[in-house]
């Protein structure tokens, strides 16, 4: 009557009830034999049977079922004995088996305590590897801006004092030449202080996107506009595929998504050796477009294919540390690619790498693959409209036309 009774109540719909009768069964059986010898022990096997079924995860989020469990058991036993038994059976029958549940709550309170303890001191040994992990890239970042930093102040430095120098010897002084070597070093100072301050905007979710419309074929071309004097100087051999999604009229942050575009190009032309070759392509995808940028350089290790797109991911590579923008292995402070990841995720987009290893004579070369995503809605109700008018031609669609006008 106690197996039908707890197995109705605590099953209730369940269609685990027949086998969970057979458990409640081998419960009664074992009650009775510890009852019998006065050995609560009897109950361990079954009790650790059922707190090992509880899955990890349950435990590990604070959900005792067992524990649970064997309460209510507990209480429907007594309200059983209360109904079917003389006060006096009863009395007796409860001064029996509440030691023995009691015995049991205490060795699944201490099994299922001991897997949420072990959880939880897991999770500490996790945070604390992170922090030896932070507290290294921290001094490790502290020395490679130190570095990254210290380069250009000295080229200024070294410019204001040739100035001086010509200055006080009374010579002729060519302004010209030496205030734009000043001004290569604060260029680069501007560029490594600005990477900083949007790493710290993307780190606090502070990256304000401004959409328009645009193309990744304007992105590309204004982009090799920038760098055709390196390629050349670099005799690189650069194609740029008219791909299907080229032309494909995009809703971004246009600057942000070129400063993406760029960071990579830039490092496509920076780890391939000078004669190498540098592909643009892409293709359409469902709701994206997917530029693909190629070069034919160092490649990179399998090891350091996801950790490049962490901050300062580079960092072990000091000896690439040379501050160059565009030269041959000029690693920068390695915030480039985690800067294009930052963007291309506020855009909805993502970014990978594939690469056959890291080989600097064989040169296996690496590839980008930049997914943009293709909105069909601007988050901007007014870039929205102005969408649409890209999309139509306006001496196709005269309504169109109208529209502009009303609008203007
Ligand atoms: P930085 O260029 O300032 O070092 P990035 O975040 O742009 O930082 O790049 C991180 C690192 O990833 C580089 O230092 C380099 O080791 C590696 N890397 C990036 N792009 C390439 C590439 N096209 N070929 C080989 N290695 C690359």
């Amino acid at each position: 009557m106690w197996i039908t009774r707890v197995g109705q109540e605590l099953a209730r719909g369940m269609e685990v009830r027949a086998g969970f009768e057979e458990q409640l069964e081998r419960f009664f059986d074992l009650l009775e034999q510890s009852v019998t010898t006065g050995d609560p022990a009897w109950m361990d096997a079954i009790l650790l049977d059922w707190a090992k079924s509880s899955t990890e995860t349950d435990l590990e989020e604070g959900l005792y079922h067992v524990s649970f469990l064997l309460n209510r058991m507990i209480a429907l036993t007594i309200q059983i004995a209360r109904e079917v038994l003389t006060k006096q059976q009863a009395i007796d029958l409860l001064a029996a088996v509440i030691p023995i549940y009691t015995y049991g709550l205490g060795v699944v309170a201490r099994y299922e305590m001991e897997t949420r303890v072990a959880h939880i001191s897991n999770e500490m040994e996790k945070v604390q590897k992170q922090m030896v992990r932070v507290d290294k890239s921290k001094s490790a970042f502290i020395s490679v801006a130190a570095h990254e930093l210290k380069t250009p102040i000295t080229l200024i430095e070294g410019y204001a004092s040739m100035m001086d120098d010509l200055m006080q010897q009374g010579k002729a002084v060519n302004l010209e030449s030496l205030l734009a070597g000043m001004a290569t070093g604060i260029d680069r100072l501007r560029a490594i202080v600005d990477d900083m301050i949007d790493v710290s905007m993307i780190d606090n979710d502070l990256l304000k996107l401004n959409y328009q419309p645009m193309q990744v074929s304007q992105m590309v071309e204004a982009i090799y506009l920038e760098i055709e004097p390196i390629i050349h100087n670099r005799k690189l051999n650069m194609e740029i595929k008219d791909f299907e999604g080229s032309k494909q009229w995009l809703s971004i942050d246009a600057a942000r998504m070129m400063q993406a575009l760029r960071n990579v190009i830039n490092n496509a032309i920076k780890f391939t050796p000078d004669g190498g070759k540098l592909t643009i392509d892409g293709r359409i995808l469902p709701g994206f477009v997917e530029v693909i940028i190629a070069d034919t350089g160092i490649g990179i290790s399998a090891e350091d294919q996801a950790g490049i797109f962490e901050k300062f991911g580079q960092l072990g590579r000091v000896d690439l540390h040379s501050s160059g923008k565009t030269k041959f292995k000029g690693g920068g402070p390695g915030l480039g690619l985690p800067i294009a990841k930052g963007i291309l995720e506020a855009h909805g987009g993502s970014i990978w790498v594939e690469s056959a290893g890291y080989d600097e004579k064989n040169c296996p070369g690496s590839t980008f693959h930049i997914l943009i995503p293709v909105r069909t809605e601007s988050p901007d109700p007014g870039m929205t409209k102005l969408f649409d008018k890209l999309d139509k031609k306006p001496t196709e669609t005269p309504a169109a036309e109208s529209d502009l006008k009303t609008d203007a």
